[in-house]
């Protein structure tokens, strides 16, 4: 049976918001000449290609933004090269940005750093610290919203008021928003396209085993609703595994499937 990985960056292959680690990218450059895997990543892609740290993404696919956009890189161009495949556009309703606005002032949290509400062409990523925040600033935002718990409250709101759109916790600081049901569940079907399309692995799709590896799969994370799809959907097909960083990642992937 083929197996397709599927990974999260943020917090899975990398520590949350920083570069892949020298000691994570010398295991994972071997591991993925041997396996055949695709990216899913809130981020869009010069985020990505600068938290992979210079690695040679020679991944099947690229899924950036949540599965907005889907990437696959040119081998005969240049390591680095990738090309769009596909993009779904998404254009904010103007209460939404008032509403986020009014949230920057509204938030109890004492520090604002800046870029605080970012366009990503298909989805919205906001964050009442900011995205400009030094690393320190990150921490103190994650573990007092694990406290006061403001990110789910605002998710929340955002679902009641705009029932068309889903907002969801993505990393340690951030909520992305898009149109309901554009979120990471959506790569699945284009996995399965990019497998039918290759003539020698035509009845791949339907036998493959699906391997998920994200860091967010409670209710309300953003690795949620693609674990839930292959918890459900494609049993017994799919597995999904919840990582605690990089280091629980190459366990998993040196102990589990690796026959
Ligand atoms: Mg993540």
């Amino acid at each position: 049976m083929d197996r397709i990985f599927i990974f999260d960056v943020d917090g899975t292959l990398t520590p949350s918001r920083r570069k892949m680690t020298k000691e994570f990218k010398e295991f994972f450059e071997q591991w993925a000449l041997k396996n055949h895997f695709y990216l899913v990543t809130g981020s869009d892609l010069p985020k990505l290609q600068e938290q992979m740290n210079g690695m040679d993404i020679h991944a099947d696919g690229i899924f950036t933004c949540c599965g907005n956009q889907l990437w696959e890189s040119d081998p005969a161009v240049h390591p680095k090269h990738c090309d769009l495949v596909y993009e779904n556009k998404f254009e904010p309703p103007k209460d939404l940005i008032e509403y986020l606005k009014e949230q920057l002032e509204k938030s109890t949290y004492h520090h604002r750093a800046g870029n605080h509400i970012e366009d990503r062409g298909s989805m919205l990523n906001f964050s009442i610290v900011g995205r400009d925040c030094s690393l320190m600033e990150r921490e103190n935002y994650f573990k007092w919203d694990n406290l006061n718990g403001e990110r789910k409250e605002i998710s929340r709101a955002i679902g009641f008021r705009w029932p068309e759109l889903d907002a969801v916790i993505g990393g340690q600081i951030s909520i992305d928003i898009y149109p309901k049901g554009n979120d990471k569940s959506q790569i699945l079907k284009h996995i399965k396209q990019n497998i039918n399309m290759d003539s020698h692995t035509k009845t791949l799709a339907d036998s493959s085993e699906y391997i998920f590896i994200g860091d967010r799969m409670e209710k309300g994370g953003n690795d949620y609703p693609l674990a839930q799809l292959l918890q459900t959907q494609d049993r017994p097909y799919g597995y999904t595994y919840e990582t605690e960083g990089p280091e629980h990642t190459q366990r998993i992937l040196e102990n589990t499937h690796n026959d």
